[in-house]
């Protein structure tokens, strides 16, 4: 006699049993990833728990349930992550959007007028989570977002269509490379890699299957906030704002760099956790020729 095939309640049950000893949430990861292998929501699950899955929805949810048993992000398992309350396609040449990177898109909205057709620049765009919320919230601005990695402007670049802001300007290249050198913007904004390369936190979790380019920036991590803070003053505006995202214990050292170049009006904003997330500045133009 062939085995009964499980319901939907008995496969989340089995599914369920396999993550615990991997996951933190292994409840939750089991339910996305039966409902994405559904196409079905939460709702669904609750409502229909005797259903059984066909063989197809039943064999995409195990291999997804093997591939997070041994560590794979949910995010690159399903394709995508919310941000700023919209669905961003993500694949394993991207970093992973994380709910702190929206307190830089809270910052860079409060800083632009809905009105205003102000020239905006999100560098290391990855996923373009900044560059596309920003554009699609500002409709007027002119936004452009530059990366070292072609493959991750292609997702940019979907992620550009999929939320209806096209006309983004994706540029390839390091950091300011790409631009004329007398190009200046009203806003720069950028969440850089920022962890040390020996940092143990690498070898954890999600960050083991993402990108190092995104993460890692050299023996202290402040390599390429060193290289933005140095570049953005020949491409901001009188005026104009620089928004770095960073890592919890790089705030003093960054506003060293910041006032070093000369930049104003330097505040730290703090993540969901109650630590220094952002840092904002903003560039005063040149000085007088003595
Ligand atoms: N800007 C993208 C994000 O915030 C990518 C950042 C990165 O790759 N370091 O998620």
């Amino acid at each position: 006699m062939n085995p009964p095939i499980p319901t939907l309640e008995q496969a989340l049950q089995s599914a369920i049993d396999r993550l615990a000893p991997f996951t933190d949430t292994p409840r939750l990861d089991a339910e996305v990833l039966l409902c994405h292998s559904l196409g079905r929501d939460r709702a669904y699950l609750r409502a229909w728990p005797e259903r059984e899955p066909t063989p197809g929805q039943a064999g995409r949810f195990w291999d997804w349930i093997e591939q997070r048993a041994a560590g794979m992000p949910i995010a690159y398992l399903i394709g995508e992550r919310e941000f700023w309350l919209r669905d961003f396609i993500v694949r394993p040449g991207v970093l992973i959007p994380r709910p702190e990177t929206e307190l830089l898109v809270e910052l860079a909205l409060a800083r632009i007028s809905i009105q205003e057709s102000a020239a905006i620049l999100d560098l290391g765009t990855g996923s373009g989570i900044i560059a596309v919320t920003l554009a699609a919230e500002r409709p007027r601005a002119s936004v452009t977002a530059i990366d070292l990695s072609p493959e991750a402007l292609a997702v940019a670049r979907e992620n550009a269509v999929r939320h209806g802001v096209a006309h983004i300007r994706l540029l390839q290249g390091a950091w300011f490379g790409p631009l004329a050198t007398d190009e200046r913007f009203d806003l720069v904004a950028s969440n850089p890699p920022y962890i040390a390369e020996r940092d143990p936190h690498l070898a954890q979790g999600d960050l083991r299957f993402e990108p190092a380019l995104a993460l890692a920036s050299g023996p202290t991590g402040l390599d390429a906030l060193t290289t933005i803070a140095a570049g953005a003053r020949h491409h901001l505006k009188p005026g104009g704002h620089l928004l770095l995202e960073h890592g919890y214990d790089q705030a003093a050292a960054l506003a060293d760099l910041l006032a070093a170049h000369g930049y104003a009006d330097i505040a730290h904003h703090h993540d969901l956790q109650g630590h220094p997330r952002t840092t904002t500045a903003l560039w005063p133009g040149l000085a007088p020729s003595a």
